[in-house]
């Protein structure tokens, strides 16, 4: 196996993208082969060595960035297989943990198929997208990545290597999971003792829910239960045809009537994605795109599946809203073919890549929201960000998920000052959206930089049923401490 010790050689798995610094490794290790990964975590224990699971950086929240352990990189493990049509409609494909998402969309697109996970950034690692239970603007008709996992290899804490299949091992009535291992022996916990939000999208500690799936437990579990090694990802078919259009708006209150109307499933329209850029966001892209239009309240990117056959009536179906909403048609960018639908979907991810690049030249960090409401409150949702940061005088963009009610607010402080009042903010964002019964992470999940929030979302004996888990499948805690769970909460019996 190789490994690197070298400090110009390691430098680059001291970093994602959440600019959270001062990592650091003695070493990272690159398994070629699931034995390897697997033993790496059988000798921890005895050689008193901690891990953490490192995938393409792309994460935004330190979840691969060592502070004194070894790291496991995925990088070689990176075989993919042939795409299997089965009977019911679908298809199957697995692919290891280091397999590229985009290698792994075109190898389906190649074969006729289609894998909807889409999160903007996709030079991410199948595994870490399993990890994070990773999402994107399809996930408004597709579900997060957890919909498409058929099976799971993983590298359980102890050196085991675990094959599970859904259906397979579910939570008995009383919650329990039993396993059976060589290594580990019987292990047998019951599912976290605790609700989950009503949010359509929630990414913030383990799963838990009645008769659950133990592969569910595995999947956002953000590498703390396990590394994943392979994964059986489910495909659809290739949609016939897909459009999108950048409708913009000339006032906040026109574009809600419009998102209201076009998920409410009335409006004959039946996107697949529904997005937001406010006003600022708008502002904020016409460094790259100086056709953007100026003076409008904001826009909504919706994406839309048909055929042939269809496309005619869904067109006219979407301008008929835009009319009744009051946007003005003129102003609206449309996309109808392959080439048109890769601009805008640039567009689309355009947004966070410069504000990452903005933030390069600048000496502070942003603040930014993952957080999302159930969706019956998106507006709350936005208004909630928009007055808290007019209040406060901020530079800040709200963009993504109106669909699912899921909203990235960006503060961009312009001095340490400004800093400090934003991450103030950032708690008294996290109980106003709390207390309207939302989730701390709707997709990039807690890693280091939000743990210490979770404690606001479950209580600290929600974290500790985290930690009964943890310590159930990592009793020795060699993998990805300092991940989800705060540390202080192993010191503690449970
Ligand atoms: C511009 C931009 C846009 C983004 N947009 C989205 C989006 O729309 N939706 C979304 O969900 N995310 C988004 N992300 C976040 C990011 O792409 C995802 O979290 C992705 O899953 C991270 O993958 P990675 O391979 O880069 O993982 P890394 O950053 O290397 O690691 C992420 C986490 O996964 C763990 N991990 C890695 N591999 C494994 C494994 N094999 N087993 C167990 N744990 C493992 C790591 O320890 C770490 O905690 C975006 C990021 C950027 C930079």
């Amino acid at each position: 196996m190789i490994s690197k010790l070298d400090p110009s050689a390691i430098q680059g798995f001291l970093e994602d993208t959440s600019n959270l610094k001062s990592g650091w490794t003695p070493g990272v290790f690159f398994p070629e082969n699931p034995e390897e990964a697997a033993g790496l975590l059988r000798n921890a224990a005895s050689e008193g060595r901690r891990y953490t699971l490192a995938g393409n950086g792309t994460g935004t929240t330190g979840g691969r960035i060592p502070f004194g352990d070894y790291v496991i990189a995925m990088h070689r493990l990176n075989r993919i297989g042939e795409v299997e049509p089965l009977d019911n409609g679908i298809a199957r494909i697995r692919a290891e943990s280091g397999v590229l998402l985009q290698d792994l969309q075109s190898k389906a697109a190649a074969a006729g198929w289609f894998y909807p996970p889409d999160p903007t950034e996709k030079t991410c690692f199948i595994g870490s997208t399993v990890a994070n239970n990773s999402s994107g603007s399809r996930s408004f008709r597709y579900g997060a990545t957890r919909s498409h996992v058929r099976a799971l290899k993983i590298a359980l804490p102890q050196g085991d290597i675990l094959d599970i299949a859904r259906g397979e091992h579910l939570a008995d009535e009383t919650g329990r999971f039993s396993l059976d291992l060589p290594i580990a022996g019987d292990l047998s916990f019951r599912r976290p003792d605790y609700g989950m939000p009503a949010t359509s999208k929630h990414n913030a500690g383990y799963w838990s829910a009645p008769g659950m799936d133990l592969v569910d437990l595995f999947v956002g579990s953000e590498g703390t239960l396990g590394i994943i090694l392979e994964a059986e990802l489910e495909l659809r078919p290739t949609p016939e045809k897909v459009f999108a259009c950048l409708v913009y708006f000339m006032s906040e209150e026109a574009l809600f009537a419009f998102v209201e109307k076009a998920r409410s499933g009335d409006a004959e329209v039946s996107p697949r994605a529904i997005e937001l850029f406010d006003r600022r966001s708008l502002e904020f892209l016409r460094q790259g795109y100086p056709s953007i239009p100026h003076g409008t309240g904001g826009a909504i990117y919706v994406e839309q599946e048909t055929t042939d056959a269809d496309e005619e009536r869904c067109l006219e179906a979407w301008t008929a809203l835009m009319a009744e909403c009051g946007a003005p048609a003129e102003l609206s960018w449309a996309a109808l073919d392959a080439d048109g639908l890769a601009g805008l979907r640039e567009f689309r991810h355009e947004l966070p890549v410069l504000v990452n690049e903005w933030l390069s030249r600048q000496a502070e960090s942003k603040v930014s929201t993952d957080m999302a409401v159930p969706d019956a409150l998106s507006r709350q949702l936005y208004e909630l960000y928009r007055d808290a940061c007019e209040a406060e005088g901020f530079t800040y963009l709200i963009f993504g998920h109106i669909g699912n009610a899921h909203l990235h607010l960006n503060i961009l402080p312009r001095n340490r000052e400004e800093y400090d009042r934003a991450k103030s903010l950032y708690r008294k964002l996290v109980s106003g959206v709390l207390s309207m019964g939302g989730t701390l992470s709707a997709e990039h999940g807690i890693g280091k930089l939000k743990s210490e929030y979770l404690v606001q979302m479950y209580g600290e004996s929600g974290i500790r049923e985290m930690v009964r888990i943890k310590k159930a499948l990592d009793p020795y805690l060699v993998l990805n401490i300092g991940n989800l769970i705060p540390t202080s909460f192993y010191e503690t019996e449970t």
